[in-house]
């Protein structure tokens, strides 16, 4: 075995894919997707083996999360936005569902599974080809489950039912901000749970009782080596969520963040890996070392604040303009 794919075995990558699972069974009594016995087998201790034995035989890694933000755009403007969304310089076009498909072929040409596919926003359905991509999604074998977030500030359009109710895969991820009294007349999370028991729609209600802080972003790299690994292995995206956008791999949303507000950012090559430039496999080899490096490069400038975490922020504070 390679110096890489040693490094890949001892990497978080594997166990992170547990995680991801062992996660998503909590809402699998509401999809169709598995049967009994595989849901068994993965809450099992052979899980973890069987991980390993399927990379040594395909040489292939999987990927845990992968995030595809399909639109900057959102609705809300949520002081504390996980993804940076209402403080974005630009905003790209939404992303099509000829190139989404594109990269998605692309990628799974050179990784074995994707184990959770999630569509994000800003909001999803500012985005008129989410069903298009989410029925794409339901074709490919390699793609496990899928996932779409909304902040129901928009009525779910019946082509987007008729896709859900025909998915085996795909959950709906409400993110209820019900509590917040300023939101009352722009969300509509009970409008949105009666229509989708009313079609048989599989989602789950996502729900906090309050925010935490995020990362703050900025370009200065004081800290020592051993630090910044440090905070990287602490860090909520931690060989979990990747990225993807508009052909470009990249390690987390912050990454994302930072490289819209930094256009003249240089990437290192294998934290932003432009994944129509190399070969089915050359893309294998770049996933695995991905997946295997100690931190990223850009983790120096991402502050993530794990000894001042703050976890007592209000639930989706509007920015007033
Ligand atoms: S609803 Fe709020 S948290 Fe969600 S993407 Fe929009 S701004 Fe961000
Ligand atoms: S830049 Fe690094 S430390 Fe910051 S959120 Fe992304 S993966 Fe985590």
């Amino acid at each position: 075995m390679d110096k890489f794919k040693s490094a890949y075995f001892k990497s978080n990558n594997l166990d992170s894919i547990r995680w991801v699972m062992a996660d998503n069974l909590k809402y699998w009594p509401v999809s169709k997707q598995l049967t009994e016995h595989q849901r068994l087998f993965m809450k099992s201790k052979w899980f973890m083996p069987y991980l390993k034995f399927m990379f040594k035989l395909t040489g292939k890694p999987s990927i845990p999360i992968l995030d595809i933000p399909i639109t900057t755009r959102c609705t809300l403007k949520c002081r504390n936005c996980s993804h940076n969304m209402p403080y974005y310089k630009s905003h790209a076009p939404n992303l099509t569902f000829e190139q989404f498909k594109k990269d998605i072929d692309k990628l799974l040409a050179s990784c074995d599974i994707i184990y959770n596919l999630s569509f994000i926003g800003g909001e999803t359905l500012l985005n008129k080809d989410l069903p298009s991509m989410i029925d794409y999604c339901e074709r490919r074998k390699q793609i496990f489950h899928i996932t779409f977030s909304t902040n129901t500030t928009i009525t779910p359009p019946h082509e987007l039912l008729d896709t859900l109710k025909k998915s085996k895969k795909t959950i709906t991820r409400i993110s209820d901000y019900s509590c917040n009294s300023e939101l009352g007349g722009k969300i509509d999370v009970a409008g949105w749970k009666k229509t989708l028991d009313e079609n048989h729609i599989p989602y789950f209600i996502s729900e906090a009782e309050a925010w935490h802080c995020m990362p703050e972003i900025r370009r200065d790299d004081a800290r020592p080596r051993h630090r910044v690994e440090e905070e990287f292995r602490k860090c909520y995206c931690f060989r979990k969520i990747q990225n993807l956008y508009n052909g470009r791999l990249l390690p987390c949303p912050n990454a994302k963040y930072f490289a819209n507000i930094h256009p003249d950012y240089k990437f290192a090559e294998l934290e932003n890996i432009d994944i129509h430039a190399k070969s089915k496999k050359d893309l294998t080899k770049a996933l695995i070392e991905f997946y295997s490096l100690p931190y990223y490069r850009v983790c120096s400038f991402c502050h993530s604040g794990i000894d001042t975490w703050s976890n007592n922020l209000p639930i989706a504070e509007q920015i007033k303009d």
